[in-house]
């Protein structure tokens, strides 16, 4: 008996934090490491009645980043209410981009040991940052918030699920922070968040033409880690699915501790 072999598929989502002074919809400081809730106003508080208005660096710099990347760059974009309720989203809707996103149809050229290749980036759209929940930080085990981070201005750049290997998405990720520092969007700074990635991974036979389903893996904030991540990832699901199992479609995690991704939750369609 010949065993099956698989083969990896893995599309990259991006968020990329606007390299502006003040947020997205209002004109508190972006300035990173404040004490908390000291950079706040009742628009990134989300209190009813502000009035959001857009921050015309942060469109202007999430243009540039849809030229540097080949985007078709749309003329009349759109934001949307993205709803769900979290501790770090006090208005209960994220300001994003849904039907009609800024930017569209652009692309990447990627090296690694085996050449150059070209990955296509689906779209980029303008959103703004969720506040940020500080664990056991207060009275014993609470939780607090820190809204220095809501409304920060964001990108996320949705990748085509082109890659194959770690070794690719590791080189589309090195590639793209260099593009978008270069531009002067991003200041490229992965481990104060400014740029931070989730991996969908999926595995499926060679010469099978279907996607298999995958799982995504939230918030890798080092290149480190979403190498290891995805490696990991790939191993599990091969050895999965070779033994007759079935992928669930679900959000997941990388633990560094443990060197593993943990299931965080199943998928909300
Ligand atoms: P969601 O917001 O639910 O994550 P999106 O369509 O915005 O969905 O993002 C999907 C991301 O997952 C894209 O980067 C895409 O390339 C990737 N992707 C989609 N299907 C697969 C698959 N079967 N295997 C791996 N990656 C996938
Ligand atoms: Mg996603
Ligand atoms: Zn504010």
């Amino acid at each position: 008996m010949t065993q099956t072999r698989y083969e990896a598929v893995i599309g990259l989502e991006v968020h990329a934090q606007l390299a502006t002074k003040t947020k997205m919809f209002c004109g508190c400081s972006t300035a990173y490491g404040a004490a908390p809730n000291t950079q706040v106003c009742p628009v990134c508080l989300g209190l009813p009645g502000a009035l959001p208005v857009p921050n015309r660096t942060a469109i202007a710099l999430a243009v540039r980043a849809g030229l540097s990347l080949g985007c078709d760059v749309r003329g009349r974009s759109r934001f949307a209410r993205k709803n769900y309720y979290y501790p770090d989203l006090s208005k209960g809707y994220q300001i994003s981009q849904f039907d009609l996103p800024l930017n569209e149809k652009g692309h990447l050229d990627i090296t690694t040991s085996a050449g150059v290749k070209r990955v296509g980036i689906t779209r980029i759209h303008v959103e703004e940052d969720a506040a940020k929940n500080l664990h056991g930080v207060g009275h014993g085990t609470d939780t607090l918030v820190d809204f220095n981070r809501a409304g920060t201005p964001l990108i996320e750049i949705v990748g085509e699920p082109d890659l194959r290997s770690a070794e690719e998405a590791e080189a589309y990720l090195k590639a793209l922070r260099d593009v978008l520092m270069f531009a002067g969007v991003n200041d490229g700074n992965l481990e104060e968040g400014s740029f931070r990635c989730d991996a969908n991974v999926s595995v499926r036979p060679v010469g099978q033409a279907k996607f298999g389903t995958r799982c995504e893996i939230k918030n890798i904030n080092s290149f480190k880690f979403v190498r290891k991540a995805i490696e990991f990832e790939i191993a599990r699901q091969e050895a999965l699915v070779a033994s007759g199992g079935k992928v669930v479609q679900e959000t997941r995690t990388w633990s560094s501790t443990q060197e593993k991704t943990i299931s965080l939750r199943s998928k909300e369609e």
